[in-house]
């Protein structure tokens, strides 16, 4: 234990040091007005957001298998499955309602000049066309609406052929995949330690290769976050953008360091904020790769090895909120389809705004734990309230308004990761005491 507290501590100096070493020189390359060229990215890619993917669907799938069937007795699991999805609903509802109430009270979209509005959505509709996939995924996103997004979360939970999809990268066929098996193992007593000791050895040796990639992260994360501040740059973004940019982070901010560690300790995981200070390596790293699922094996060994969570709860909870549960990404969708209403001189009625905070936990849950996945599962909100404005014969808000804030999206993707995975934590440390090690 001594041994990885010192590791840890060694890594968390090393991801900072290589945080702010990478924020200097790609502000610099930006000053010196270089467009970075894609070494910077690739390289980052390589190093620190590909090695981590490598081992998502085996961890997922052992840490789930080995956590469902380890955790003993069916009302446990019970209690360990209803108290898990309730925590992240719960969560997650709370999150979309603070963006929610934020975004109306500062209203940085209102009372915009015109010219102001029509420059925006020029630019807007540049942005929106210039990626011609994530433009279709969104026509599709908006032919479906909210019924399609429900039959697609569904169906993801609900997997014909299981195999065909894990191999194809989901995340929610693996974990169905694994309850079962470690349903199966566990009601088969004596007959499955076989089997389940070979997956729990599995698991091991994954987590030896975790622990052999956090060492490469400082490195990736240098190259990635480089290559994002020297595209980016801090200048020529517009007002009432930079007035949704201070919204965002801010809600963002006070989810994580206010709502979430009280969140922890009204449910009885302790104080949150020595949680929060004890897990930095996580946020570094899910800061640097905007993906929850990349940073997933960082987070299950940080979760068992600093944050004192149980092995159990932590196999079972942190591989599923990274699928399902993104406070960040609930909060984020709120705050910017209300703006990009008020953008627009749109004027919504209570009820609309509930519809807003309720779709947008929806389309958080439905968007994937990898960068921009929110952006296009947003449609799912606009669609839904464009849907009930026009009953009332309000023009709807075009799609590609949604170009407004593309271009600092990556920003408040990377504050947004960084939520999401926090509150996969604090439920992990809650449900610790539900399913601890030792009983
Ligand atoms: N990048 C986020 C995540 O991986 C998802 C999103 O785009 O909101 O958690």
């Amino acid at each position: 234990m001594a041994m990885t507290t010192k590791r840890a501590k060694i890594q968390t100096t090393l991801l900072f040091a290589a945080l702010v070493a990478a924020v200097v020189t790609g502000q610099v390359i930006h000053g010196l007005g270089g467009t970075p060229s894609g070494f910077w990215q690739v390289t980052g890619d390589f190093l620190l957001v590909r090695p981590l993917q490598m081992l998502v669907i085996p961890i997922v799938f052992l840490s789930v298998a080995c956590g469902i069937a380890s955790v003993g007795g069916p009302s446990k699991l019970g209690r360990l499955g209803a108290g898990t999805v309730f925590l992240y609903i719960l969560s997650m509802l709370i999150a979309a309602a603070l963006g929610a109430a934020l975004i109306e009270f500062f209203a940085p979209g209102v009372g915009v000049a015109a010219e102001t509005r029509d420059a925006l959505m020029d630019q807007a509709n540049r942005e929106f066309a210039a990626d011609a996939t994530r433009a279709q995924r969104m026509q599709d996103a908006q032919g479906t609406g909210v019924g399609g997004a429900w039959l697609g979360i569904l169906s993801q939970i609900f997997p014909r052929n299981p195999l065909k999809d894990i191999v194809e990268g989901s995340t929610m066929a693996a974990i169905t995949a694994a309850i079962l098996l470690g349903l199966g193992l566990a009601a088969a007593g004596e007959r499955g330690r076989p089997a389940l000791e070979i997956l729990q050895s599995l698991l091991e040796g994954v987590m030896r290769i975790v622990g052999w990639i956090l060492w490469l992260l400082p490195i990736g994360l240098f190259f990635f976050v480089t290559a994002v501040v020297a595209r980016i740059g801090l200048q020529n973004i517009a007002t009432p953008v930079l007035g949704y940019m201070a919204v965002a982070i801010a809600g963002l901010a006070l989810h994580a360091f206010v709502v979430l560690p009280l969140y922890c300790m009204a449910f009885g995981g302790g104080n949150g904020w020595n949680l929060m200070w004890n897990l930095r390596r996580v946020f570094l790293t899910a800061f640097s790769t905007s993906s929850s699922n990349a940073t997933l094996p960082v987070t299950i060994e940080a979760c068992i090895n600093e944050g004192g969570c149980s092995k159990r709860a932590t196999r079972f909870c942190v591989p599923l909120g990274a699928t399902m549960n993104m406070d960040g990404t609930a909060l984020y969708e709120a705050v910017v389809v209300l703006f990009l209403f008020q953008l627009f001189g749109v004027d919504l009625a209570f009820s609309d705004i509930v519809l807003v905070v309720v779709t947008s936990v929806l389309a958080a849950i439905g968007a994937a734990g990898i960068p921009s996945a929110g952006l296009v599962t947003m449609v799912i909100v606009i669609t839904a309230v464009n849907s009930t404005i026009a009953g009332r014969g309000i023009e709807p808000l075009p799609i590609a308004a949604i170009g407004v804030i593309i271009g600092v999206d990556r920003v408040v993707d990377m504050c947004r990761t960084v939520v999401n995975v926090w509150g996969d934590c604090v439920v992990a440390k809650i449900m610790s005491r539900v399913a601890p090690d030792a009983d």
